[in-house]
């Protein structure tokens, strides 16, 4: 039993020099052929189809040898790589395909053990104790990791959890009264709807027993680690410390920021981060690129060289935190919504972020289209109750300033602008149409 009070350790080797790091995941690494080789269908055919020695593959950067798996691949061949005999399946989940279909990801109880200690290190970089409580926002059911992941991880850590689920602000206010946890896990959107509910009926959440939010499924960060605005919105209202997180089910591996907020650390028990080009090769330091996985220790479903379609930057030097890992940035944005626009390479996100800037602005849409020579065409619809001249000069010169080049920007009418974002039967509302003729 661990002393009452006590944080969970910081594993050592998160701490040693990058050498040291990069010898011992590559130890995992040549561990982790071996059981593709002899156990995941899809992987063993694909090392005999490109006649890959794997025996001779010693180091990451010889990784480059093997070819890199697709979203498509999962999805087509999803049985494939399954590893384990059915009956040592113990958990199911799914996450959205490039088609219309889900992906299946199946877990073993290893794994589930694997998913708790990756949540347990999320705990740890937040600062949290065996002292804490923490509620779950999230849902735990409907075939999701998310929540399973961060209830396996609180008991594993000797945390206290509340499992509230999704939604409902005054069941969550209810539950902060009665339980009075030090944390929450949630969508950052939500917390703006908590906070809202709150002022409307008089609980005075600015003296809450919530200190800390651990911010699961949106951004936080600007790519030089300022709070971005959706952030600035929480922590005016809230005086809570919010951890921003990066995570996906084929990865079963969460990347959760320490408490100085800049970027969220790899653990290398867990996982093996690549960044790749557009023609697959590693990018230089410094720049963004594909974030390609290699999972460490995943029994079920492993993957190999998996590109996530995330285009990230990377950090390495050491943290004042003390963890000498890899850091990642917040998401530049996803690789098949990458626009070319005039010679210039821009994600969604950096353009939302700039419109979200302007408290002018009430709604806006971004639509990109191909013109007739087949280029990227962007178009800004926004609405605004101070429609002006000088505000659409002023958003046009943020643009060239931030970004470079300038979209064209049109002022709408609010019933069309809603009628985009929020079309019937779409839960989430949209704010980046996509009409081009071929995409990626
Ligand atoms: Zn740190």
């Amino acid at each position: 039993m661990r002393e009452k009070t006590e944080m969970i350790p910081i594993p050592e080797i998160e701490k040693k020099n990058p050498e040291e790091i990069k010898l011992f995941q590559e130890q995992l690494l040549q561990k982790q052929l071996i059981y593709l080789k002899e156990n995941s269908p899809f992987y063993s055919k694909l090392f005999q189809t490109n006649n890959i020695d794997i025996e001779e593959i010693k180091s990451i950067e010889g990784l480059v040898k093997i070819p890199i798996t697709t979203k498509d691949d999962l999805q087509e061949f999803n049985d494939d790589f399954l590893c384990v005999k059915r009956n040592q399946i113990a958990d199911y989940v799914t996450t959205s395909g490039t088609s219309g279909d889900p992906v299946w990801i199946a877990l073993s109880d290893n794994d589930l053990d694997r998913l708790a200690y990756n949540e347990e290190l999320s705990y740890q970089c937040a600062n949290l104790s065996d002292e804490s409580i923490i509620q779950l926002t999230t849902t735990i059911d409907r075939r999701f990791m998310a929540g399973l992941a961060y209830f396996l991880g609180a008991r594993k850590a000797g945390i206290g959890i509340v499992r509230v689920g999704s939604g409902v602000p005054e069941l969550q206010w209810d539950t902060i009264r009665k339980v009075k946890p030090n944390a929450l896990i949630c969508v950052p959107s939500f917390l703006l709807k908590m906070i809202d509910y709150a002022e409307e009926n008089g609980i005075d959440y600015k003296n809450s027993s919530i200190k800390k939010v651990i911010c699961i499924g949106e951004p936080l960060r600007n790519q030089d680690f300022t709070e971005n605005t959706l952030s600035k919105r929480i922590t005016e209202r809230w005086n809570v410390q919010l951890f921003s997180t990066y995570a996906s089910t084929e990865m079963a591996t969460a990347f959760t920021e320490c408490e100085f907020g800049v970027g969220g650390h790899l653990h290398p028990e867990l996982i093996i981060a690549e960044f790749l080009d557009e023609n697959d090769n590693p990018v230089k330091n410094g720049e963004a690129g594909e974030l390609t996985i290699t999972t460490v220790g995943v029994e079920a479903m492993p993957l190999l060289r998996y590109k996530t379609g995330d285009i990230l930057n990377f950090h390495t030097e050491k943290c004042e935190c003390g963890r000498t890992t890899l850091r990642l940035s917040p998401l530049v944005g996803r690789k098949q919504q990458m626009i070319k626009y005039k010679g210039t390479s821009l994600y969604p996100p950096s353009l939302m972020d700039l419109l979200n800037d302007f408290e002018e602005i009430v709604h806006h849409v971004i639509e990109v289209s191909s013109n007739e020579i087949n280029e990227d065409e962007i178009q800004v619809k926004i609405y605004s109750r101070s429609e002006s001249e000088e505000l659409h000069d002023k958003i046009k010169d943020r643009f060239r300033s931030k970004v470079r080049v300038s979209p064209k920007i049109i002022f709408v009418p609010e019933q069309e602008i809603l009628k985009i974002k929020f079309p019937e039967n779409s839960r989430k509302s949209i704010t980046f149409v996509d009409n081009r003729k071929s995409i990626g």
